[in-house]
């Protein structure tokens, strides 16, 4: 079963002028960080459903690149089919790839 993986990423503020990466190093780097999350998350839920309900979990990556402090801040969403479920997926989401 494919796993589905819901992307926002966007870049906000203001860009100093001596920003180590220009825009299109920015699109690169959302674009990398797209596939390496990707990558990894169908790699770990490849196989991993529901045994209650036959069910794969959704997620949502939401990725904030902060252009002031230049940092990346990234929040996964993940849901499920039920509370049981989503404890599962979150030990796997947990353990290291
Ligand atoms: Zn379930």
């Amino acid at each position: 079963m494919a796993v589905d993986i819901e992307f926002d990423l966007r870049v906000e503020g203001d860009e100093p002028p001596d920003a180590f990466l220009d825009s299109r190093e920015r699109q690169l780097m959302l674009e990398s960080t797209r596939r390496s999350i990707g990558s990894g998350l169908r790699r770990k839920f490849e196989s991993v459903v529901c045994e209650e309900h036959a069910e794969a979990p959704r997620f949502t990556i939401s990725g904030v690149y902060d252009n002031a402090i230049e940092e990346m801040d990234i929040q996964y969403h993940v849901d499920t089919c039920c509370q049981g479920f989503l404890l599962r997926v979150m030990r796997i989401l947990n353990q290291r790839a």
